[in-house]
């Protein structure tokens, strides 16, 4: 690990950890994933965007959610630690990433 603490800061710009492509500014919403893999990282313990988890490890997307009102959940797992977190998806997140993982592909 290197000392990149912050890789996923509200609503400010971001490269991933795991494909390496650079995340912009979201409008109007906060960002938690990357939009390209869908990967996130373990920064929050209890409560989504309290940024007081020690893990730091990545959260591959497991599953998406579609049975919700509010839209598409993605599901995702520690690949340290195992939580789970779910995590709505964001509007400009790749469809072909979501549809992928619908369809339980590996991304
Ligand atoms: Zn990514
Ligand atoms: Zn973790």
């Amino acid at each position: 690990m290197n000392d990149r603490k912050n890789f996923i800061v509200i609503n400010e710009t971001f490269i991933c950890e795991n494909c390496g492509r650079k995340n912009d500014l979201l409008k109007g919403s906060c960002r938690n994933h990357c939009k390209y893999c869908l990967y996130s990282k373990h920064v929050d313990n209890k409560i989504p965007g309290d940024r007081k988890s020690d893990c730091k490890s990545l959260m591959k997307p497991i599953e998406l959610d579609q049975s919700g009102p509010k839209g598409y959940i993605i599901i995702h797992k520690c690949t340290k630690c195992g939580k789970e977190m779910r995590n709505k998806t964001a509007t400009d997140d790749s469809i072909d990433a979501i549809i992928a993982l619908s369809t339980h592909k590996n991304l």
